[in-house]
């Protein structure tokens, strides 16, 4: 059996076209199916067409959070009450051609890996600005961190249910799914595909949100922006020598007393910048620490029409 995983948030335009071709594309593999849509908040008609949808269909199960928690949360509220053997997560915007899945089932079904994940084969039509700190980002998390990273990893993935009951066992609040199926490993086959337009209404990540992500994606899975502090500070504490020694000698030679109000304030302002830098690198992690000691739900879900439902975790 397979379980598609959908988030949505404001899909009302989408879901319908994302419904009826997925629909197509399963009911032609031999597989039993279950299609669980998990509404994410939505403020238009999602969880409306949902209703229908389950009422016309019952491979179709939704569950609708109480509030918008994310798309993270609403993937984690998938995994935690998946029944399938096979386990994908889609977008509802079509951007996930359900056209794959046949193909992935089959990489799948020949076991020799347990996961099948897609990337973006190029980044075009993408803004060049978006694409170069997109470049970079993936360039550094790999760098600095666990997380085996795949430049324009794309969410969508099938996997087996080992894999997904793994993820399930990781309930870290902050959660960065692309480095979450990184670091668990497992064998992953790269499916490359050319990058499909939104079916329909529009994307909820403006560029500023995308920074965000990535920012948060590197505290999740690297300390070493912790350790920037010392560098900074072994590299001042090296400099202040070399001052040193620059102003002794001029004092013996040329008789010249230190003079300079303006290098003194600069000096002071660059040192204060960096600390305050610093300091607010600390703050991110007592930040993300904060959160998990809290212990909080990932997500609460307040309507729902499947039985035994996980409705806060
Ligand atoms: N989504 C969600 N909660 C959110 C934002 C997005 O469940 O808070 C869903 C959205 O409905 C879509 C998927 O996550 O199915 C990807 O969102 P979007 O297409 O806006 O992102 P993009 O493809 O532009 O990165
Ligand atoms: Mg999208």
């Amino acid at each position: 059996m397979i379980t598609l995983i959908v988030p949505c948030y404001n899909e009302q335009e989408s879901l319908p076209i994302f419904y009826q071709e997925v629909t197509a594309v399963v009911q032609r593999m031999e597989s039993e199916y279950e299609l669980l849509f998990v509404d994410d908040g939505s403020k238009d008609q999602t969880l409306m067409i949902l209703r229908e949808l389950a009422a016309q269909d019952s491979h179709v199960k939704y569950f609708s959070f109480s509030r918008n928690f994310g798309k993270e949360a609403a993937m984690y509220a998938g995994f935690c009450n998946v029944s399938g053997d096979y386990i994908a997560v889609m977008d509802a915007d079509m951007q996930d051609p359900p056209s794959l899945l046949p193909q992935m089932m089959k990489i799948l079904e020949s076991g020799e890996y347990d996961s099948v994940a897609t990337r973006r084969a190029d980044r075009t039509g993408e803004p060049p600005i978006r694409s170069w700190f997109a470049k970079r980002f993936y360039h550094m998390i790999n760098k600095i961190s666990d997380a085996d990273i795949v430049d324009g990893a794309r969410d969508f993935r099938l996997m087996r249910r080992e894999m997904v009951d793994t993820i399930v066992s990781m309930g870290e609040y902050n959660r960065f799914s692309k480095g979450i199926f990184g670091w668990i490993g497992f064998r992953t086959y790269w499916l490359p595909y050319e990058n499909i337009e939104r079916a329909a209404g529009q994307t909820k990540w403006n560029f500023w949100m995308l920074f965000k992500y990535a920012i948060d994606g590197i505290i999740n899975f690297s300390q070493a922006p912790l350790s920037i502090a010392s560098w900074f500070g072994i590299a001042m504490t090296l400099l202040s020598f070399f001052f040193l020694f620059v102003i002794v000698i001029r004092r013996a030679v040329f008789g010249d007393p230190v003079a300079g109000w303006a290098s003194t304030v600069c000096v002071i302002v660059f040192i204060g910048g960096i600390q305050l830098f610093c300091l607010g690198i600390m703050g991110q992690y007592i930040a993300k620490t904060y959160l998990e000691t809290k212990n909080r739900p990932h997500f609460i879900i307040s309507e729902t029409n499947g039985e035994d439902v996980k409705k806060v975790k």
